[in-house]
């Protein structure tokens, strides 16, 4: 195990998090929250500041505009933006941007599509999202309609459409996933890097949803849009592969910025449960309240090792399903029960929108859906065991 990996497993005050956290205290998500959440405001300019620190080019490669981080130091970085910003909307587009969109074409794209899209992606003029879902195709990706033909010149022709896609609504580009030949099933699927001001790609507007509000979020149609060879992400055929291996990606480390407002929530109830009295004495004293906030802690600690062991075994190139599977399944499940838990602690303060609290709850449930449901994830996990 590295130096740096044995650090960010026993340290959780790590100089490379605690320096990310207080940049992000003292720069971004500084306006009215209340009303920025209550209003699906995004915060583009919060979203250049993070670009203009790196944030969003952490795992790029430099030639493409990236910092070139190893994982667990992105990792770290990631998890105190997570601790000092409270826009969760803002930290889950980023993380999703990077574990996603950027992963696949930086992993699958040729030169020439990493070096049209990696610099604006990593610089913040760019915003780019990663389309599979459809109306009527999530659990079973493999059931998807969209479809791209051969025109006989080169080219295909897209048509379909995409939905509940983070960042959706604003993306310049979008990796998008369309069979080039339905009777091939899995096998026909193949992954195309597009530019959504293509004839015939049409983003919808933002969908308002109860939690990420802040996350810019929607449907991209496909009407016909004739994209080339060149756009083509991969062999065709390879999209099945593709989405497989960002999706691992995806549910290994996406949750780190949520593990991060874990930490910050857990430090706010602590704080609240020793400063609170009733009955002449602080709340903390009172066993429910503590085992609570013992639960609290125990949820915390036990996703941010799963989070560092799946990143121990990515940087080392080990097989990561299985622990992609268990920190997205972990971390999930224990950012809405911790929420809850903070919500509780908080009396009727966690419950009205002034204090902050009870939108943290909201954030956290579409976490048990987006890569994939905490159903998904038990189906993944009692596959690798050889069950089902
Ligand atoms: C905040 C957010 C962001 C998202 N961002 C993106 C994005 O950027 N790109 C993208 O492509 N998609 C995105 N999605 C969509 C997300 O990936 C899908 O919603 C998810 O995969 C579930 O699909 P579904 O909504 O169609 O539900 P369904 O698949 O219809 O599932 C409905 C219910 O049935 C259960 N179920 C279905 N199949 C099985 C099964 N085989 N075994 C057990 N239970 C099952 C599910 O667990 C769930 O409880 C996002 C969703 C959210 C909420």
């Amino acid at each position: 195990m590295s130096d740096l990996a044995i650090e960010a497993l026993l340290d959780d005050k790590h100089p490379l998090k605690v320096e990310t956290a207080e940049w992000a205290r003292a720069e971004l998500s500084k306006g009215d929250r209340v009303s920025t959440d209550r209003d699906s405001v995004f915060a583009a300019d919060d979203w250049k500041r993070c670009a203009a620190r790196g944030l969003q080019g952490l795992l790029v490669a430099e030639e493409f505009g990236g910092q070139g981080r190893d994982i667990i130091s992105a990792l770290l970085i990631l998890e105190g933006l997570g601790l000092g910003c409270r826009d969760n909307g803002l930290t889950f587009a980023i993380g999703s941007q990077i574990v996603s969109t950027q992963h696949a074409i930086e992993e699958f794209g040729t030169a020439e599509q990493k070096q049209r899209w990696l610099p604006g992606l990593c610089d913040g003029s760019l915003y780019g999202s990663f389309a599979i879902t459809e109306p009527d195709s999530g659990s079973d990706p493999f059931g998807l309609s969209a479809r791209a033909e051969r025109t006989g010149d080169g080219s295909y022709r897209l048509s379909g459409r995409k939905s509940y896609i983070t960042l959706g609504s604003v993306s310049d580009v979008v990796v998008i996933f369309a069979s080039t030949d339905p009777d091939a099933g899995r096998w026909g699927l193949s992954a195309f890097v597009v530019a959504t001001d293509t004839p015939g790609v049409e983003l919808q507007p933002n969908r308002e949803k109860m939690g990420l509000r802040t996350t810019p979020f929607g449907d991209i149609v496909f009407d016909g849009a004739v994209v080339e060879d060149a756009e083509r992400l991969g062999p065709e055929g390879a999209g099945a592969a593709i989405f497989g291996a960002t999706l691992d990606a995806e549910r290994a480390f996406v949750f780190a910025t949520h593990i991060g407002a874990m930490e910050r929530q857990l430090d706010e109830t602590v704080a609240y449960a020793r400063t609170r009295t009733q009955s002449g004495r602080p709340i903390g004293g009172y066993q429910a309240v503590s085992h609570r906030i013992a639960e609290m802690q125990l949820r915390h600690e036990t996703s941010r090792l799963l989070l560092y062991k799946a990143g121990l075994l990515v940087a080392n190139g080990r097989p990561s399903t299985m622990a992609a599977a268990l920190v997205k399944l972990a971390a999930s499940e224990a950012a809405v029960a911790s929420a809850l838990d903070a919500t509780l602690v908080h009396g009727a303060k966690g419950y009205v929108s002034e204090f902050e609290v009870e939108r943290e709850l909201r954030d956290a449930v579409g976490g048990l859906v987006y890569s994939g449901t905490s159903d998904i994830q038990r189906n993944i996990i009692a596959g690798l065991l050889g069950l089902g």
